[in-house]
């Protein structure tokens, strides 16, 4: 069984392909951060918790991929009385994960789309919280919000004594070395996220992918992320060319790649990320596009 690793008093995390955070107070009652994609995911996070002598009382998530709230479901059907909190807009994706392959695609997905990968089961949510900076009293326990959309469209940290659940607003150096163009939903925002982090006060930062980063190797873990994004945006300006589609750009980005998509979910993914790198692109005046006879064509700006 994998057990919680303790990285300061009350605060430890499940290690996992998706870390879930777990705090906790004196008298035993505990705060998840995430919980995992699946059902087996929860039952790790359930039964690592209770091995530690916790009684898990609340989830907080921390934005709505499905492999960050995924065991939501099971913790809700295991433990009577589990509250369950999600940032503002996000919490429409826990309670109807369809929406989640349908904002990737467009329109109604095809079935092969609407696999666990893209979508959870559907997850209650009774609080709401905002996802600006301040405080968040869950479950008697003071917990602090930071902004860190960008990944996603409002995604939050949360903090707890000196460690940052970063969730996805920076990834593990190991990750990034394999997927190499992050997933994100605002470049701009994304590299926003980046910076503010620098300033956030804590000793160590847990991102959802990879090993906890501490306060001394923040600045390089943050500074290959930034590396990452702003590559990821050079491929995207150098795919466009003299002019392309977004479906030509999206082929041409991933031949590129060392793990190009091998699916429609992770085709989809690509896509979404590349999307926003044109909108970044375009709205940084680096870009146009242009109805060509009924194609959308991306080109460089005319200087
Ligand atoms: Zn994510």
């Amino acid at each position: 069984m994998q057990e919680l690793v303790q990285l300061a008093e009350g605060c430890g995390y499940l290690p996992g392909g998706v870390n879930a955070g777990v705090v906790w107070a004196p008298d035993g009652r505990a705060v998840a951060v995430d919980t995992g994609g699946d059902r087996e995911a929860g039952r790790n996070l359930l039964r690592a918790v209770q091995a530690r002598g916790l009684r898990l009382v609340a989830v907080v998530n921390t934005h709505s991929h499905a492999d960050h709230y995924g065991g939501n479901d099971y913790l809700l059907r295991q433990v009577p009385h589990l509250e369950v909190w999600a940032p503002v807009f996000e919490e429409a994706v826990l309670r109807n994960p369809y929406l989640e392959p349908f904002y990737l695609y467009g329109a109604r997905p095809p079935e092969a789309l609407q696999n666990k990968w893209l979508m959870a089961k559907p997850s209650a949510v009774h609080h709401v919280y905002p996802t600006g900076d301040g405080e968040l009293q869950v479950a008697g326990l003071m917990l602090r919000v930071h902004r860190a959309d960008g990944h996603a469209t409002r995604q939050a940290a949360v903090g707890f004594g000196p460690v940052c659940y970063a969730a996805d607003s920076f990834f593990g150096p190991e990750v990034l070395e394999k997927y190499e163009v992050p997933f994100t939903h605002d470049v701009a925002g994304q590299l926003d996220t980046l910076e503010r982090l620098r300033g956030w006060p804590y000793e160590w930062f847990v991102p959802g992918h990879g090993a906890p980063v501490g306060r001394p190797d923040l600045a390089r873990v943050l500074d290959a992320n930034v590396r990452a994004v702003r590559q990821a945006t050079e491929r995207v300006r150098r795919a466009v060319g003299s002019g392309a589609t977004a479906d030509e750009v999206v082929h041409r980005v991933a031949e590129q790649l060392r793990l190009p998509p091998t699916n429609p979910s992770t085709y989809f993914l690509l896509r979404a990320t590349v999307m926003a790198h044109l909108t970044y692109l375009l709205e940084a005046g680096q870009l146009s596009w242009v109805l060509d006879r009924g194609a959308l064509r991306w080109l460089p700006a005319a200087d």
